[in-house]
């Protein structure tokens, strides 16, 4: 039996994100068939002129994975390349606590 980690090659796990390059362009959003990324960013306020930059600085990443097809749409459409394929296996867990 394989560990928890493991799995057939080429498999798809989750999905991984490179926080440093993601740019926050909504692109993955925008593009999953399924609507199920959930993200969060804040313009960040100049300090030299305490306007808003048009620089967007993520907050919030999330994965819906009861949708996610797996389709690998998101990775294709990243500009930056800041989403990838990460071999981790999601471990199932009840949708309730069990009896006793
Ligand atoms: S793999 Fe497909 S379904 Fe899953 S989050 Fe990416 S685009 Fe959406
Ligand atoms: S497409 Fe890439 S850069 Fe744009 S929000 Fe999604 S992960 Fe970030």
């Amino acid at each position: 039996m394989p560990d928890v980690g493991e799995g057939p090659e080429g498999r798809r796990g989750q999905l991984a994100l490179d926080w440093s390059a993601c740019t926050s362009c909504l692109a993955c959003v925008r593009d999953c068939p399924d609507w199920c990324i959930d993200l969060t960013a804040r313009l960040e306020v100049d300090p030299g002129t305490g306007r808003p930059r048009r620089i967007l600085v993520l907050e919030q990443f999330t994965v819906d994975y009861d949708l996610c097809m797996y389709c690998g749409i998101c990775i294709d459409v990243c500009p930056p390349g800041a989403l990838s394929w990460t071999p981790e296996l999601l471990v199932a867990r009840p949708a309730r606590p069990a009896r006793r």
